[in-house]
């Protein structure tokens, strides 16, 4: 890959004012990379360039194209955001920043041990805390992409962490935003290098057999295309190969073996309409026998990722069992490429125009979140005053979201307290919190913490919990902690009595004397 190939690939694609900018971006990357080396030696910026490649392949906006070019300036040289966005704009640094903010986050991540648990829960909030623009996800997609078909430049050690991570935090992510495609490229490449003899094993075998049955399916496609001509269906047929990586999935459930596993090979009809497809699945029963079981309408009850096809499995006279997938164009498109889809430049120019319009209506309502996120996100960048409450959506809330040093992820109610986010992490280091320390400053405990604030949280054995925190901590949370904690100490009693003098002070020595006596 490099500049010319680029823009060659790029010319089709965007505009002549695009492309002339995609060239100044290279130009400029390329300069702040210039002496920086990959691990395979070569120069750094085959890899901002590659990235590129895939975001235009993806049919991404030329906004996130250019950012996918400047992705690793901002962290990796001494370039600041400040040039990006006078150079490139606001919404390319904007992206370029969100991705520099991940990347940042990702520190944390790669202490998988304490991540695991909450991976699932982090991976929303990590894409709404970053920034609120899907856009930064998916080049951070593309960036995982291509480390990971670079990955044999790696010691066999970071190969393993690198691999983990893609299964566990980035196929999940792609998989959320409906990137099926994507998803299995990550899966594919990360589980050949985490268990590469089964992998291996796995894919002698699924030659084995496939070499058969494509013999075999080859005769029921026939069929069924000549049946669906006669019915004046328009149709198209393909072949989809299970991966080896859910292939493993599937193995690894108790009692499964490879003969149990009836789709290694499934057949894919895609027809222009959603009620064709429900007259493809009636085709289907009437030609063989469905197995009732594994009849999946995920048309009428789409997947929570937006994924939508008829499924079924059928029985041919010769005892062969075929799976079928039966979907429009437009469900395929979104099957295949997800949330990218509805970047596609054929029908978008830019990204303005897409957050503006009403191709929003066409996301499958389970993402429709992302669009209210992104029309969000872009009015805030086109300095569009929001009232509050219109930020009120169900995911976010009015929460903020603050990280720890390692870039874990939490979430806490707008308005907390350091102390808050203390107790949250764990009931002792809300015990021994002996100050804190927000973007690398020493923070006062009554000061409210920010959205995006990395929170470190300074303990002493020797610290302890005192009434008056009850003062400083704001979630019910972090208070019944506290309220037990002071309790064990035999402080709960200071407690009351340290409310009955304020509240005497206040009422100006009314009998004053008797209870303090007590
Ligand atoms: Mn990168």
């Amino acid at each position: 890959m490099n500049e010319q190939k680029l823009i060659d690939y790029a010319k089709p694609c965007y505009d002549d004012e695009q492309v002339l900018e995609l060239g100044h971006a290279i130009d400029f990357a390329t300069e702040a990379h210039l002496g920086q080396k990959r691990k395979s030696g070569e120069p750094y910026i085959i890899h901002p360039l590659n990235v590129a490649h895939i975001l235009i392949d993806w049919g991404m906006d030329i906004d996130t194209v250019l950012a996918g070019v400047l992705h690793d300036t901002v962290e990796d040289t001494d370039t600041s955001l400040d040039t990006i966005e006078s150079l490139f704009g606001r919404n390319v640094a904007f992206l370029v920043d969100g991705v520099t903010k991940i990347s940042k986050a990702r520190a944390g991540m790669r202490d998988l041990d304490s991540y695991l648990p909450q991976t699932k829960d982090n991976l929303s909030k990590l894409l709404i805390a970053v920034g609120q623009d899907v856009r930064v996800i998916i080049i951070k997609l593309a960036d995982r992409l291509h480390n990971l078909s670079t990955l044999e430049h790696m010691s066999p050690d970071k190969q393993k962490k690198i691999a983990r991570e893609s299964l566990d935090v980035f196929a999940p992510m792609a998989d959320r935003l409906g990137m099926g495609r994507v998803r299995m490229q990550i899966e594919e490449i990360a589980f050949s290098y985490l268990n590469e003899k089964e992998f291996k094993r796995l894919q002698n075998e699924m030659k084995k057999r496939l070499g058969k049955s494509t013999r075999k399916l080859g005769v029921v496609r026939q069929e069924v295309e000549a049946e669906l001509g006669k019915q004046h269906i328009k149709s198209e047929i393909n072949g989809r190969v299970k991966s080896i990586y859910s292939l493993h999935k599937k193995l690894s459930k108790v009692d499964t073996s490879l003969d149990d596993i009836y789709d290694l090979m499934a057949l894919r009809v895609i027809v222009d309409s959603k009620e064709d497809c429900y007259r493809v699945l009636g085709v289907l029963h009437s030609l063989y026998q469905p197995m009732l079981t594994r009849i999946k309408d995920y048309i009428a009850v789409p997947k929570p990722n937006g994924y939508q096809s008829l499924h079924t499995t059928v029985i041919t006279p010769s005892k062969q069992i075929v799976e079928f997938q039966i979907r429009t164009y437009d469900m395929h498109e979104y099957a295949e490429r997800g949330l990218a889809a509805s970047f596609h430049y054929h029908e978008q120019k830019s990204s303005k125009d897409y957050s503006k319009n009403k191709k929003s209506s066409k996301l499958p309502t389970q993402m429709q979140w992302i669009v209210q996120l992104q029309e969000i996100a872009s009015n805030l960048r086109d300095g569009v005053d929001i009232p509050l409450n219109q930020l009120n959506i169900d995911l976010f809330g009015s929460r903020i979201f603050v990280y720890s040093p390692k870039g874990d992820i939490y979430s806490l109610p707008e308005g907390a307290l350091p102390l808050d986010f203390a107790y949250m992490i764990h009931t002792d280091i809300g015990k021994r919190a002996y100050s804190f320390r927000v973007n690398g400053n020493i923070r006062a405990f009554d000061k409210p913490l920010e959205n995006g604030d990395i929170v470190e949280v300074i303990t002493r054995k020797t610290s302890q919990p005192k009434p008056s925190w009850l003062e400083l901590v704001t979630t019910t949370q972090a208070r019944s902690k506290l309220r037990s904690q002071l309790k064990k100490m035999g402080l709960a009693e200071g407690m009351a009595r340290g409310a009955a003098i304020i509240k005497e002070k206040a009422l100006r020595g009314k009998g004053s004397a008797s209870s303090s006596k007590k």
